[in-house]
């Protein structure tokens, strides 16, 4: 049994202590070339990791969430056909990896909780059934959950 609510609690990245959206925080560097390093993490200073840093962005982690978040996200990719109908503006390209998976754990049910055991599930070969979209979906990372969360 998954022990984190699906898309209501995340891992601080720095604390390691469970994240709501009552208490957290996305905070990622945006630079001219593109956004990366994101992370979900506590509102609170110490658990900030780009404190420090001059293309420090950030945002409470419900911004993020649902439909409204998704567009948040779409929107650092490409501004849209109404605010720039020729694609001529186009934001710095983010970091793929970061920027995925950071979609990945605020949007796919069981994504944030499966994270835990994937070192686990690939030393035993437990993907080698799944495809690039099918090791992901909700369905399977609530399986991977219940096969390793007591190993
Ligand atoms: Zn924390």
């Amino acid at each position: 049994m998954p022990k984190m609510k699906p898309i209501q609690e995340w891992i601080c990245d720095s604390c390691g202590q469970t994240v709501t959206p009552e208490n957290g925080y996305l905070e990622w560097l945006s630079p001219d070339s593109g956004p990366h390093s994101f992370n979900v993490v506590h509102n609170k200073q110490r658990c900030f990791q780009h404190d420090n840093h001059f293309d420090r962005s950030d945002n409470p982690l419900d911004v993020f969430l649902g439909a409204k978040g998704l567009q948040q996200f779409l929107a650092m990719l490409d501004l849209g056909r109404v605010l720039d109908p020729v694609g001529r503006h186009m934001p710095g390209t983010p970091e793929l990896r970061s920027f995925v998976d950071v979609i990945r754990r605020l949007h796919i049910p069981y994504y944030e909780e499966a994270r835990l055991y994937f070192e686990a599930a690939v030393s035993e070969g437990y993907f080698s059934d799944q495809n690039e979209v099918s090791i992901f979906v909700p369905e399977t990372c609530k399986a991977i959950i219940e096969r390793y969360e007591n190993t």
